[in-house]
């Protein structure tokens, strides 16, 4: 592969193959007497099916993001925009995936469903990128690399002249996680997208948005890529409730931009009380809606924070995450609540 393109990377069964062809696809209008569909005729609200296309919920994030709807693919949680990249481009026990670590757990998962090698690459000590690092665990048979900014569970913003240098190299599927980036001073490479035929960027609805029991992703792309995501989802993935429910949500901006900005206050609240107390070692900077802290002991911690009923993230055996628990950002009450809990943990 010199150049990228999408055909050259995806997999032949998937270019040839026909999907599945919608009863509503061959009609465009909205009122109709539908007898299509073999649904139900009485109204229960939800007696027929979803819009396989989410053509409203994709025109409104559109707006938003300020790029075209045929560049957004939405997916039954991120989940499933991090899996269909592998059914769609890569041949199981053939190609590999390349992704830094630590990071998310669902990209091996999904590596490992596939059949799909996953080559983990360790970040350096500041969580940063080691992009010579990450060319040596690519070959010609590596078809994607995963990258997460801000990246959980650490929290930090990966360095943005490393990800250029990816995208510029690198001639397979470079794939930005960016579940955290309301939460970030930087912005979006949703814009990026023009620039890079071989970039996807993932976002949710589940962390700023506020919606993680509706299951909603959204993964951003030039219209090639999205079109093969398309051809082999499942054809009603995102059910009538999700789509609706989204866009009562994405209409209600200010109450989203508030949360986020309460959330971020919060988050350096947080950061400054931990610091006082004896036995945190250190609390990593974050862009995310949580805080990676190393304790002393971290798995002592986190069992005596279970034990009050404060459930957090052990990410004490994670590598590079030594003794280090994650720490989400909750509402005032409960920040005060693990704080307190935390002070008297000192006396024990
Ligand atoms: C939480 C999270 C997601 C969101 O996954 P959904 O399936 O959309 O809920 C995606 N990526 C990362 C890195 C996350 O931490």
């Amino acid at each position: 592969m010199d150049t990228f393109s999408v055909k050259t990377i995806t997999r032949k069964n998937i270019l040839e193959m026909l999907p599945y062809s919608c009863a509503r696809d061959e009609f465009d209008g909205e009122a109709g007497t539908f007898l299509d569909a073999n649904e139900n005729p009485f109204n229960t609200d939800y007696n027929r099916y979803p819009d396989p296309h989410q053509k409203s919920l994709k025109q409104v994030i559109a707006k938003i993001k300020q790029i075209s709807p045929s560049q957004i693919f939405l997916g039954n949680g991120s989940d499933e925009a991090i899996d269909l990249p592998f059914r769609a481009f890569c041949e199981p026990g053939v190609h590999n995936v390349v992704a830094m670590h630590p990071s998310y757990g669902m990209y091996e998962v999904a590596a490992n469903t596939n059949g799909v090698e996953y080559r983990k690459v360790l970040l350096d000590e500041n969580y940063q990128l080691n992009v010579p690092s990450i060319f040596s665990a690519v070959d010609q048979n590596t078809r994607i690399i995963f990258l997460c900014s801000p990246n959980n569970p650490t929290g930090n913003d990966l360095n943005p002249e490393a990800i250029k240098e990816i995208l510029n190299k690198f001639k397979g599927l470079v794939v930005i996680d960016e579940a955290y980036i309301d939460f970030s001073e930087r912005s979006s490479y949703i814009q990026e997208i023009e620039n890079y035929p071989n970039l996807m960027i993932l976002q949710t609805f589940s962390k700023a948005y506020g919606l993680a029991g509706l299951r909603l992703g959204m993964a951003f792309a030039q219209t090639d890529i999205i079109e093969i995501l398309n051809k082999i989802k499942y054809p009603y993935n995102i059910n009538v409730l999700t789509q609706k429910l989204a866009m009562d949500r994405l209409l209600k901006s200010d109450t989203v931009r508030n949360e986020i900005q309460l959330i971020r206050q919060e988050r350096e609240r947080m950061r400054e009380q931990l610091a006082t107390l004896p036995f945190v070692k250190k609390i990593f900077p974050s862009q995310a809606n949580f805080l990676l802290v190393q304790f002393e002991n971290g798995d002592a911690i986190y069992k005596f924070l279970i034990e009050n009923s404060i459930i957090t993230r052990n990410r004490s055996r994670v590598a590079l995450c030594d003794s280090s628990v994650r720490i989400t950002i909750g509402i005032p009450s409960e920040n005060q609540l693990l704080i307190e809990k935390l002070r008297s943990y000192k006396s024990l």
